[in-house]
């Protein structure tokens, strides 16, 4: 693959982008754009049509519309448009990138690493349709259950993963034989709208998949109140997904919520202190900390905290920040200058607390570099408020049962993981560990398509995965029977 240079990729004019609604390109009804920004230079981006509860409409009954003629197709069908956009993406490859580095401000390594494993969820998705199963009930008559789609799916995606999180959402639907409408961030609108299109090629009917970009709030009480949409698939912030539970269920939809972390990695006093540093530098740093399952409290057994900070310090302060087109670049920018500030000020309030600033700490914009702060303490902003920056908060346990304790004095609860060699002993912790996911001595972030993904707590409710572990919010279950012989009624 060749990414373009620097220089070639300044565009003069920026691109423009329609909403996606029935099967066709479109401006919003109200003809109005906004402008998508490019966080390491700053310049425009592209200008993308704003989307409005109008256009929201329109795309929610087009996705209706097309429910019969999405779920007419068998198994077969719905398997060979997943594998066709499985082939189309592998294709475009280029361009993805090309667009996660100039939208998103994603490093070369961490837009093909996103390409890459979109396409190997979407492979993985293929069979799906051929896996949806039932049940059947030894009651004396023909009992049986089957799981039928629930009609329209509207799925909300934050930016910091913009093509895996979309994909993965419109994928887990559109297996299961939903509709979709797709309400992509608006600081990476581009990357949901070129989503539209893939499908399309692949094959996918009009109006089975409809991506409008724009405000979220200006829409989101019409998808959550909406009575033809079902299932409210979300990702994002804690306290969105909270009010956009509220409303669906107050109209009985379906929800998942993929929400924020403060995900711990406890290193015990047994833990191969290199190889947890090589770890612990990558999930807290991959994508300048902005990842939901990004390690965001590094808690350490006393023996081993001292020589622990010497080598993350090391590590941290040897990574490469600026351009993320230079295939050499570790970070890249922060998306915009908002998350910058909201990083640095939970840093400079913890240090003005007593916390000791072992590296980084200084903002060059729209850059933030790797950062180590010593002497987290749990009554501090930055041992409770998620980061989602470059930083490496390390906390002190004095025991393994401290550590234990440390990690669960959280509100949240996605990602956690454990570095021992005794294996035993990580096992018995991963059970107490109040998280959805738990990595025995691996990062914290690390997915497969076929898991349950998801945390608890304030991290979320509910698991995204293929192989039945997003059934619960994408099919409905029905029980029938067929009497065999005539039953005896008593009147
Ligand atoms: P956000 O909540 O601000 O926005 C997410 C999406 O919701 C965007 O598309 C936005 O336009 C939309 N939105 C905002 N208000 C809305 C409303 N009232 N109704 C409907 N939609 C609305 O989150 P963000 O800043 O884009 O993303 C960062 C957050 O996402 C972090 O907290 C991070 O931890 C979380 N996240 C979680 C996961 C996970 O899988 N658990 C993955 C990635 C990111």
């Amino acid at each position: 693959m060749t990414i373009k240079a620097p220089e070639q990729a300044t565009q003069s004019i920026p691109r423009q982008e329609d909403l996606f609604i029935n099967g066709e390109n479109r401006p919003s009804a109200s003809k109005e754009t906004f402008d998508d920004f490019n966080p390491t230079t700053g310049e425009l981006f592209a200008k993308v049509a704003k989307a409005g509860v109008e256009d929201a409409e329109a795309a929610i009954e087009a996705a209706q519309a097309a429910t019969s003629k999405w779920q007419a197709i068998p198994a077969a069908g719905r398997e060979k448009v997943l594998w066709q956009a499985a082939a189309l993406l592998e294709q475009q490859m280029n361009e993805f990138v090309e667009t996660l580095i100039d939208e998103s401000g994603s490093t070369v390594a961490k837009a093909k690493g996103e390409v890459i494993k979109s396409v190997d969820f979407l492979r993985a998705a293929a069979g799906e349709p051929r896996r949806i199963e039932g049940d059947t009930t030894p009651s004396g008559k023909c009992s049986f259950s089957i799981r039928q789609p629930v009609g329209v799916v509207v799925a909300i995606t934050p930016w910091n993963v913009p093509l895996g999180l979309s994909l993965k959402k419109v994928v887990l639907a559109l297996a299961t034989g939903n509709t979709v409408v797709l309400k992509p961030a608006s600081a990476t609108p581009v990357v949901g709208l070129m989503l539209g299109r893939l499908f399309h090629d692949a094959g996918l009917p009009e109006g089975v998949l409809n991506v409008i970009a724009g405000p979220g709030k200006s829409m989101g009480d019409l998808f959550a109140s909406h009575p033809a949409v079902k299932t409210i698939t979300f990702t994002g912030e804690t306290v969105t997904g909270k009010y956009l539970a509220g409303i669906a269920a107050s109209h009985l939809k379906r929800f998942a919520l993929e929400l924020g972390g403060k995900n711990p990695a406890i290193i015990l006093k047994d833990a191969d202190l290199d190889y947890a540093v090589q770890a612990v530098t990558f999930a807290a740093f991959h994508h300048q900390g902005q990842n939901c399952m990004s390690v965001d409290r590094v808690i350490v057994e006393e023996p081993l905290y001292d020589e622990l900070l010497e080598r993350l310090v090391k590590k941290a302060s040897a990574l490469k920040v600026g351009d993320p087109r230079l295939p050499e670049t570790q970070l890249g920018p922060m998306i915009n200058e908002g998350q910058l500030q909201s990083v640095h000020k939970l840093v400079t309030e913890a240090v003005d607390a007593g916390a000791r600033l072992l590296c980084g700490g200084e903002p060059n914009p729209p850059f933030y570099p790797p950062t180590v702060v010593a002497d987290v303490e749990p009554s501090m902003s930055l041992f409770q408020e998620e980061t989602f920056g470059p930083v490496a908060p390390v906390i002190r346990a004095k025991d393994a049962e401290d550590a234990l304790a440390l990690a669960n004095n959280s509100r949240y609860g996605l990602a956690a993981a454990i570095f021992t060699r005794d294996v035993e002993k990580g096992l018995a912790m991963a059970r107490k560990i109040e998280a959805g996911m738990v990595h025995i001595n691996d990062a914290t972030i690390y997915t497969e398509p076929t898991t349950p993904f998801g945390g608890v707590k304030d991290s979320g409710f509910g698991r995204e995965g293929l192989a039945g572990w997003s059934w619960h919010e994408m099919t409905e279950p029905k029980w029938i029977t067929i009497q065999l012989g005539e039953k005896k009624y008593p009147f």
